[in-house]
Formats: structure tokens, C-alpha cells, sequence
């Protein structure tokens, strides 16, 4: 393989938009490009396109049609579940519950209510990232009124017993919402059979574009609207549609959730091999997240004596792209917040390495990976006092 080819292994950042979605929202970039809200034929048409979108939505999570409201993305989506459904039960009480490796849009969201006079409790996570329910249970207060905790997490790709905290959530009377961003479109999730009242999703984690998502309201949730104005989404989301948004999403949904469970088999066969040659090729490193509870593309490896950051800059001089911590930290110094929840400590932290695998990788790109990666540890090692104590 030529060494300056691309090999994008960052699909938890963000996917390409599929070929099909872009196809699909073409007409309603020009052509449909009506107004949803007008009454004339081509606004119909678009007001049609977004009703079939939210049924794709609605079929892949389980969900009622009208339970399914179009965002911004995976932020807006947790802004309006977390503050919405605090300032709506606030008489009820004024304790949230989350963990301490949500994304930064759950937690500084809880940080901004926590100025407010809200009270949060983050819970702890295991070396794995997992969140213990029984935590969740000595946690809850007759002062609760929303449970928060991420379906897969984005950094170490653990996934959360979600169904267990939503059970328990709900034997307090409790509404429990859960971030899927990194999980809709790469396992079965299912609304209904988990007990989600509240879920978020975006639409470029599924090869769907950027700056499009939505909130799955389960009917009868006391939730507050964050943005004020027009009656669009049912006068609970106002502002004119995303429409060729909305329709690549729909698209986007339709694509990933067919044959999932064959795609995440595949994909995972490329993420163990991944895992596998590197743990063979290089001393010294260590494997993050839960070993099997984990999304099928998610791979986080610490190497220790090296920096992450130098270990991203010299990956992409090979045309390699990946990650070392979230997308969202990275350019800032501070060590991964989910990598230090589960113990690491800060200098390990700091060697992270994230390749998230897709559908769109190749046998012979993790080939190359594995050639390349071990002359890149060993390099950073023989520029690191400790680190040129072990071979490579
Ligand atoms: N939640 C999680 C778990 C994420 O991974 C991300 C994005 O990386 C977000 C929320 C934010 O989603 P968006 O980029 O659509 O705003």
C-alpha cells in the first residue's frame, strides 16, 4: 500500500456521509426545497420527506412516530433532554443523576445547572468504564428527577447496563434519558424493550450528516422546550427544518440498521485483529474499556512513555487517522476525563490511542496499521528517557 493513502480509522468523530444519503438529499436542496410549514405542493412534498424520515427513525428505535423530535445533533439533543426535563420537574425536585464519563455535553450541561442550584451526583465507573447499578440505587433521593447514563461511551466504547439503570430508575419514579450517540446505528437499540424515556442521537455517527440528530421524547415525559418560536416540530422544537437534514438522517438510519448484527461481526473481526497485532508487536501496553461489553469498532490502547498527541502527528504523516482521547479534548493538555474515571493514571491517560473501525475499513488497512503503528511507538519511545528502556 502507498504510504500517503488515507485510512481513516476516527469513526467515532465522525463518519463520511454514505454515497445513497447524499442521493437522497439532493431533490431537497433544490427542486423540494420548500418551507415544511407552507401550504403549496413543493412544501408538501418536503413536509412528506421529513414525516418519512421520522418514521425511519421511529422503526429502527422501537419508537411511536410522534415520539421522535429532529435536532442539531447529538449537543442539542442532550442540552434539551437534561434542561428540559429539570426546569419541567424542578417542583419535584432538583437531583440529577449521571456518571463521571458522559460527554462533555451532558456534563457541562449538569455543570450549568449545577450553578443553578441543581444538585448532581457523577457516578463512578470501574476499570472497565462500566457504571455499577448498585451505586445508582444508594444514589437516588426522593429529590431525583432525571437519571442520565450513556448507552456506549466515546472514548473506551463500554457499553452501559442500560436496561438494569433504567429499571431501577423507574422504581423510583424517575425519568431516565441515555446519550446514544456512539451506539444508534451500530448495535440494535431498542427504546421500548430497554425502558428509555429519553434517548439523543446524531446523525453523523451513521454516516448521516453533520449538524443533524434527534430526541426520542417517550410520550407522557414532563419536558420543558429549550428553543422558543416557530410551531415546527410540534411546537416543541422551533425553527425551520434541517430538510435535507432530516431526510439524510432518515436515509442514514435506514442504511446502518440493516444487517447490523452482521456488520458489527464483521467489524469487530477487524478491530480484534487490530488489537491483537498490536498487543503481539508492542511491550507495554494496555487495553481500555470493557474487553467484550465494548461497540464493535472501538479499539483504546495506552502505550506507556509516550504522548499521544506526537503519536496522532506522526500516525497522520503516514496517512493514518485516529484519535487519543475524545475528538472534543483533544488540543487541550488535560488528560482524558473517562480514561482517569477508570483509574489510569494521568501519564497513561496521556499515551491513549482511539481507532474506531466501520464498515468502510479494509483487511488491508488495519495490515498497514499494524506495519506502521509498531515504528511509530518505538520512535517516540527512543525520544523518551523511560521509554527507551523497552524495544519498541
Ligand atoms: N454524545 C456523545 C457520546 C458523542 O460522542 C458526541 C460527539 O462526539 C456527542 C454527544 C455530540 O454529538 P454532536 O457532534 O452531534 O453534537
Amino acid at each position: 500500500m502507498e504510504e500517503q493513502q488515507l485510512v481513516y480509522m476516527d469513526h467515532a468523530a465522525t463518519t463520511a456521509v454514505h454515497p445513497e444519503v447524499v442521493e437522497a438529499m439532493i431533490p431537497y436542496l433544490h427542486g423540494h426545497y420548500g418551507n415544511p410549514s407552507s401550504i403549496y405542493s413543493i412544501a408538501q412534498e418536503a413536509k412528506e420527506a421529513v414525516g418519512s424520515a421520522r418514521v425511519s427513525l421511529a422503526t429502527a428505535l422501537g419508537a411511536d412516530v410522534d415520539e421522535i423530535y429532529f435536532t442539531s445533533g447529538g449537543t442539542e439533543s442532550d442540552n434539551w433532554a437534561i434542561k428540559g426535563v429539570t426546569y419541567a420537574n424542578r417542583k419535584r425536585g432538583d437531583h440529577i443523576i449521571t456518571s463521571k464519563i458522559e460527554h462533555h455535553a451532558i456534563l457541562h450541561t449538569c455543570q450549568y445547572l449545577e450553578k443553578q442550584g441543581f444538585k448532581i451526583t457523577y457516578l463512578p465507573v470501574d476499570q472497565y468504564g462500566l457504571v455499577d447499578p448498585g451505586d445508582l440505587e444508594r444514589s437516588i433521593t426522593d429529590k431525583t428527577i432525571l437519571v442520565s447514563v450513556m448507552y456506549a461511551n466515546n472514548e473506551i466504547g463500554t457499553i452501559e447496563p442500560v436496561q438494569e439503570l433504567a429499571s431501577i430508575t423507574h422504581e423510583h419514579g424517575v425519568y431516565f434519558h441515555t446519550d446514544a450517540v456512539q451506539a444508534v446505528g451500530h448495535v440494535p437499540v431498542s427504546v421500548r424493550s430497554t425502558g428509555i424515556d429519553l434517548l439523543s442521537l446524531s446523525g453523523h455517527k451513521f454516516n448521516g450528516p453533520k449538524g443533524t440528530g434527534a430526541l426520542f421524547i417517550r410520550k407522557g415525559v414532563r419536558i420543558d422546550n429549550i428553543l422558543h418560536g416557530g410551531a415546527q416540530e410540534r411546537n416543541r422544537r422551533a425553527g425551520t427544518e434541517n430538510l435535507a437534514g432530516i431526510v439524510g438522517t432518515g436515509k442514514a438510519i435506514e442504511l446502518a440498521t440493516t444487517g447490523i448484527e452482521e456488520k458489527g461481526v464483521r467489524i469487530r473481526t477487524m478491530r480484534d485483529r487490530l488489537l491483537r497485532g498490536i498487543q503481539d508487536s508492542i511491550q507495554n501496553t494496555r487495553l481500555n474499556g470493557h474487553p467484550l461489553k465494548r461497540l464493535p469498532g472501538n479499539l483504546n490502547v495506552s502505550f506507556d512513555y509516550i504522548e499521544g498527541e506526537s503519536m496522532l502527528l506522526l500516525l497522520d504523516s503516514f496517512g493514518i487517522c485516529a484519535s487519543t482521547g475524545s475528538a472534543c479534548t483533544s488540543g487541550s493538555l488535560e488528560p482524558s476525563h473517562v480514561l482517569l474515571a477508570t483509574g489510569l493514571p494521568a501519564e497513561t491517560a496521556h499515551g491513549s490511542l482511539r481507532l474506531t473501525v466501520d464498515t468502510d475499513n479494509t483487511n488491508e488497512e488495519v495490515d498497514y496499521v499494524l506495519s506502521t503503528l509498531p515504528r511509530v511507538v518505538s520512535r517516540l519511545r527512543e525520544m523518551s528517557p523511560l521509554g527507551k528502556q523497552v524495544t519498541s
